[in-house]
């Protein structure tokens, strides 16, 4: 068995001075040891045609940050995930602030600073504190793949509230079953939180909300709510999150799992809430809207709910045990399996609306027309049926804009 050694990334972007741009490749081609080249990947200004260079892969860049995000993209696409950058000592601490920005949970990276003699050219390092502004604007300036879409329901009223879902159109993840509007940041996934941040920048642009204002669920397929207002601070992981402040947006991720809003058209009062098949056998979305009667004083027959885009029944199947919770709300949300023994089609979008009308919501309030399968339409929905992992996760939010 070979030891296998982390995926090269020379910096010859930041000194361009000859003898720095020799001394490194020295150093690389030392560790290299005359094995393969194909595990370097070189950041350059200019495509080298000839010369020691030309055997090497090059990625042609004026910035580091437009080179290490290029690299980055087509490593990901190649699961790559150990990098050792090798840039000049003076540049060490710099790179390490853009790896630490650029890479996430997934990459194991670092980065060799190597002692250069006669440095024919002084080089000022970068300044550590504008790292993360230049990668924002660097990212700010990337063209979206597509545009943001955002589907809206008929049901709730959108002259009170400012309600939603988006597809997966529109943002910048690159690697494709996260490409490109992928909402959640997990340690599974090769987007970093910069690049999470721009998509949902987009959204709140696209949307016309205000990104600081934005909440999103941090979901464990349970119940837990946070109750904003009354609980200063959210708990650790909570499916559904409540609002009576207009303009607070809340939200909850979803790829096949449900997101439901609730919007209470009497107090303004809102709510998201994310239920899969453990949340809806958990019955979040009864958890959610008791919350709102609790805490707001909303009564169920003035709430208006959207259910978004979440796996269709044919597409999803799960234990008939697991789902016996769902078959005893009404038999006709399950069905035989066809793929498996023992296995039952559940369609969670309807459990979720029948769980809210048990709660008092009107039948006539509650919009399914915009729980469109997930595993179905494939561009414009993440799955984690269709795709395994990773794969993205796209939102439902929803704020109340007056009362
Ligand atoms: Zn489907």
């Amino acid at each position: 068995m070979t030891e296998s050694r982390p995926y090269t990334i020379l910096d010859l972007l930041t000194d361009q001075s000859e003898s720095t741009q020799r001394q490194l490749l020295a150093s690389v081609e030392k560790k290299c040891n005359g094995e393969t080249k194909s595990n370097t990947t070189v950041l350059s200004s200019a495509l080298a045609e000839s010369g020691p260079l030309s055997s090497y892969r090059t990625v042609v860049s004026q910035s580091v940050v437009d080179g290490i995000f290029k690299t980055k993209c087509r490593l990901d696409e190649a699961g790559t995930t150990d990098f050792l950058v090798v840039t000049t000592r003076i540049m060490k601490k710099y790179w390490e602030a853009v790896c630490f920005l650029m890479f996430s949970h997934v990459h194991n990276w670092s980065v060799l600073g190597v002692d250069v003699r006669d440095q024919s050219t002084i080089i000022v390092p970068p300044d550590l504190t504008q790292v993360e502004t230049s990668i924002k604007n660097y990212l700010m300036s990337l063209d979206g793949s597509g545009k943001v879409e955002i589907i809206r329901s008929r049901i709730i009223p959108c002259d009170m509230f400012n309600a939603g879902f988006h597809t997966r159109q529109g943002g910048i993840s690159q690697l494709p079953p996260l490409a490109s509007m992928n909402m959640l940041h997990t340690i599974r996934k090769p987007d970093p939180l910069i690049v999470i941040a721009e998509n949902r920048r987009r959204l709140a642009v696209a949307a016309d909300f205000d990104l600081d204002l934005l909440n999103v669920a941090r979901t464990e397929h349970g119940k837990k709510v946070w109750v904003m207002g009354r609980d200063p601070e959210p708990p650790l992981k909570y499916d559904g999150v409540i609002t009576d402040v207009p303009g607070v947006v809340v939200a909850a991720p979803g790829a096949d799992c449900c997101v439901i809003l609730l919007a209470d058209t009497r107090t303004g009062a809102c709510g998201a809430v994310h239920a899969g098949w453990m949340g809806t056998v958990a019955m979040a979305a009864r958890e959610t809207l008791r919350a709102m009667v609790d805490n707001y004083g909303t009564d169920p027959r003035h709430v208006h709910a959207a259910i978004g885009p979440s796996v269709g029944g044919q597409c999803f199947d799960m234990p008939i045990s697991d789902a016996q919770v769902i078959t005893d709300l009404d038999p006709s949300l399950t069905w035989p399996s066809e793929r498996k023994e023992g296995w039952v089609h559940t369609n969670l979008p309807g459990a979720n609306a029948v769980i809210l009308q048990n709660e008092g919501v009107p039948k006539e309030n509650i919009d399914l027309t915009t729980a469109l399968c997930t595993a179905c339409n494939k561009n414009m929905f993440f799955s984690h049926r269709r795709d395994s992992i990773p794969f993205g996760n796209q939102l439902g939010f929803i704020s109340c804009r007056k009362r």
